[in-house]
């Protein structure tokens, strides 16, 4: 019997588990271990809770988690309750599917000002991540600015318009929902570095903002390129960008609504200012050098905003005694092998970057490599092993069966129309278990 065990129980996760699974069949047993107690990671903290279909592929690592051989153990935080080490001894192979939960740091003066605030926490608090249930974040001020031109600052633009009616049918945490009620926010303003030719916004998501109850997208014409060099575009981005010019077109006929999403163009925060707390951020307008990269040109101007989130990439936090990879963020790797025995995958391995199912080959390719280099040679413990050492140590894990009964907790309190009310305290969530 093979021995795997996988740190994170993301997509990146369960997709190595389920090729596992159907690369060894009933030779393998897998240990899927989170340091929270309920699974599945950026599906159910990290995607949008406005977008409940993406979030149905957690049924999929649902079915890889019935399988006998695939185990979930919650509630382990790996560095406190077990070392990597440890489970390296005890496992054939083990694969840290951390993700990157932490943010790429904003370096500008002025970003540890109160308002300034990361995307992993706000998007944590609004999907009632345990570390961020108490974020608070200040919607009192009728303006914010956004810094990032990617999917997730779509995400955190399109929470922050949304009325009531429009998150019927999501899984936003009660606290959330009942904060953004009573929001005062009036003016979104996203700034890009870039050009509208160099955003990281995939067309679905761009285009929702079109639709959105009483929020209109702006953008400036000046901006864009002529139309003819779209045709140069891949087609994904060519519908991103049709779409962003179809704000302008569409502009009179959305006057109507009070919420503005401005799209700032070559727009690069240079410092955030404020008596304490954030007050205005200063921007410095930007040109394409021959790289197209952005080039500061010297020209200043300001925006009031009463809080700035920052949405510019995640890191992968470092594990002690696991070579890192500082300057891109994630583990020093070969095509996820890291040291004999020990493998990443998922944004662990690559960076932040893809979709969810861009971790599915990645997952399978791991295993791949996991068939080729443990072989026919003797086996660890595995599960037995770890399952002592807990027990030595008092640890108390939870099981995916536990898990399915704080699931069943959590769809029972739900709101009307909503498909659960997430517990959003560690003690809750073991609690309903019981
Ligand atoms: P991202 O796609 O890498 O976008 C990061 C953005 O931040 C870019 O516009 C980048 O500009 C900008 N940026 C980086 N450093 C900056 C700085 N110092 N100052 C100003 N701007 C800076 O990252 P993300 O939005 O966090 O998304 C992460 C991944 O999750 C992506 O693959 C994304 O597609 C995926 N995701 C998907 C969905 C969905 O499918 N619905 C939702 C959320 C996230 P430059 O281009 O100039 O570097």
């Amino acid at each position: 019997m093979r021995h795997i065990a996988i740190i994170g129980s993301g997509p990146a996760g369960y997709y190595s588990a389920e090729a596992a699974q159907k690369k060894f069949g009933d030779d393998v047993a897998v240990d899927i271990i989170d340091r929270l107690p309920v699974p599945f990671g950026l599906i159910r903290t990290g995607v949008a809770p406005d977008h409940q279909s993406i979030k149905a592929v957690s049924r999929r690592y649902e079915k890889t988690n019935l399988g006998e051989n695939v185990r979930f153990v919650g509630n382990v935080t790996v560095g406190e309750d077990v070392s990597v080490a440890e489970l390296q001894d005890l496992y054939d192979a083990v694969v840290l599917a951390t993700g990157a939960p932490h943010d790429r740091k904003l370096e500008i003066p002025g970003s540890d000002l109160d308002g300034v605030i990361g995307s992993a926490a706000f998007v944590g608090w609004y999907n009632g991540h345990p570390d961020f249930k108490d974020l608070n974040p200040p919607l009192d001020g009728r303006s914010v600015a956004i810094i990032g031109n990617g999917n997730v600052a779509l995400d955190v633009a399109r929470i922050l318009a949304k009325t009531e009616s429009e998150f019927a049918g999501s899984d936003i945490v009660g606290h959330a929902l009942d904060q953004l009620k009573e929001s005062k926010v009036q003016k979104i303003t996203l700034l890009g570095r870039r050009g509208p030719h160099q955003i990281a916004m995939t067309p679905k998501e761009l285009g929702e903002l079109g639709h959105l109850e009483r929020a209109r997208p702006l953008v400036d014409p000046l901006d864009f390129p002529d139309e003819g060099a779209d045709a140069l575009l891949e087609p994904g981005m060519r519908k991103s960008v049709t779409h962003l010019r179809s704000f302008y077109e569409r502009a009179g006929e959305l006057l109507d609504k009070p919420v503005k999403i401005d799209f700032d163009f070559f727009a690069m925060p240079v410092e955030i200012q404020g008596d304490g707390k954030v007050e205005k951020i200063i921007v410095e307008k930007t040109a394409l050098d021959k790289d197209m990269r952005s080039a500061g040109t010297g020209e200043r101007y300001e925006l009031d905003c009463r809080m700035v989130i920052s949405c510019i990439g995640y890191r992968t936090p470092p594990i002690e005694g696991v070579p890192y990879e500082h300057g891109r963020g994630r583990f020093a790797n070969t095509d996820g092998r890291i040291l004999p025995g020990l493998y990443c995958v998922g944004w662990a391995r690559r960076g932040p970057s893809g979709t969810i199912g861009t971790n599915k080959p990645d997952g399978f390719a791991i295993v791949d490599a996991i068939a080729e280099d443990i072989g026919s040679g003797d086996r660890k413990e595995g599960r037995k092993g770890l399952d002592r050492l807990f027990e030595k140590r008092g640890v108390e894990t939870v099981t995916f069966r536990d898990w399915k009964k704080i699931e069943e907790a959590e769809i029972a309190r739900a709101r009307e129309g909503s498909p659960r009310e997430k517990f959003t305290d560690i003690a809750d969530m073991i609690a309903a278990r019981d």
